[in-house]
């Protein structure tokens, strides 16, 4: 059976009889309100514990433990589109993850339909074809979806109107996906060495006709930025906050977790006390926007990715099938952690286990 996965979102009640069925590793007390004192003298807390896993503790949703994958044919043949994320799944930084070509070539062989969607928003769906290309993987512009294309299009499906303005707190990526939809707009690596100098008396000014402000991974934010951004989504009526992603982290090196996305847009979300709208995973915005682009149902999708509260929540949320790929952010070790309440549907090292789990049914 492929899809052993069963989502249940209830009473506590309700939910203390059904995790005994379907998540028989995982102790009552998580149940029970007593989740704090018990975590906090739980030994596996500390090996496991990190902001993703326990933002989702309060979530009474839980799902069957993933299964390691066994049978790559059975979850090939039950879909007819993968999504794939990108960093961790098919690259590491500058490097291709082993046997990628040959499962994508054996993938496209089948008739599947590859769709690569990441949360970066540094970069646009060209740049992004570039990057594929110079990693000798041929993927096309149209099978791309970063969420700087993401932020665009959602632009794009409410009529946002051409004679208003976008200010963008983000990089290049998101400039140039506006500019081919396009939108008017301002801000962006331009006001990454803008400083404010604070005389008596002094008041920026700010563009009224500034309609939407866009947030996306910054490295060159700064408090003219945010004051910018502050100011268009406080005084301007009407004026749309929009997240490209909310990822508490990013990997800028392999040798520590950096400020994600996310740290810029809560600056904004805390001086505006207003919530974003999200295009990026693991809304369901690029989900649908797929769906309808493509005309399939998300029950024929698989989702692969390597990170739980982005790639995987995205899946669950579409209602697609779900695979993580330990060659990422997530080792076993934290998809079994008790305080995880993410579980895919199945598990395995990396998407060249398509090959070799292949062989090995034949
Ligand atoms: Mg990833």
């Amino acid at each position: 059976m492929l899809s052993s996965s069963c989502r249940v979102s209830v009473s506590i009640t309700a939910v203390v009889a059904t995790a005994a069925r379907t998540t028989p590793k995982i102790p009552n007390f998580r149940f029970l309100g007593l989740k704090k004192f018990q975590l906090a003298s739980n030994p596996s807390f500390s090996r496991c514990k990190s902001r993703m896993e326990v933002s989702h503790l309060a979530n009474f949703t839980t799902r069957a433990s993933a299964q390691p994958l066994k049978n790559a044919d059975e979850l090939i043949d039950s879909v007819e589109t993968f999504i794939f994320d990108c960093d961790g799944v098919i690259w590491k930084g500058d490097s291709l993850i082993d046997g990628v070509p040959e499962t994508l070539d054996m993938l496209r062989s089948k008739g599947k339909r590859l769709v690569f969607v990441t949360n970066n928003s540094t970069k646009s769906r060209k740049q992004y074809g570039k990057k594929f290309e110079t990693l000798g993987l041929s993927v096309s512009e149209e099978e791309i979806f970063a969420s700087s294309f993401a932020a665009a299009a959602y632009l794009k499906s409410i009529d946002f109107p051409k004679d208003k303005k976008v200010y963008v707190i983000g990089e290049e990526g998101i400039l140039k996906e506006l500019e081919l939809a396009g939108f008017q707009y301002l801000g962006g690596p331009e006001d990454g060495g803008k400083k404010i100098e604070l005389k008596p008396g002094f008041l920026m000014e700010h563009d009224e006709s500034v309609g939407a402000v866009v947030v996306g991974f910054d490295r060159n934010f700064n408090y003219y930025k945010i004051q910018y951004g502050t100011l268009c989504i406080r005084e301007n009526p009407g004026c749309l906050f929009i997240a490209t992603n909310r990822d508490a982290v990013t990997h800028l090196t392999d040798a520590q977790e950096w400020a994600g996305g996310g740290s810029m847009v809560g600056a904004l979300s805390g001086s505006t006390q207003r919530e974003p709208l999200v295009v990026g995973k693991p809304s369901t915005f690029m989900m649908d926007y797929l769906a309808n682009e493509f005309n399939i149902l998300k029950s024929q999708i698989c989702m692969v990715g390597d990170r739980l509260d982005t790639d995987i929540l995205f899946g669950q949320n579409g209602g697609c099938k779900t695979l993580l790929v330990l060659s990422g952010v997530t080792s076993l070790p934290m998809l079994q952690c008790p305080n995880n309440s993410i579980q895919p549907e199945f598990y395995t090292n990396k998407i060249s286990d398509f090959l070799s789990l292949k062989a090995a049914t034949v």
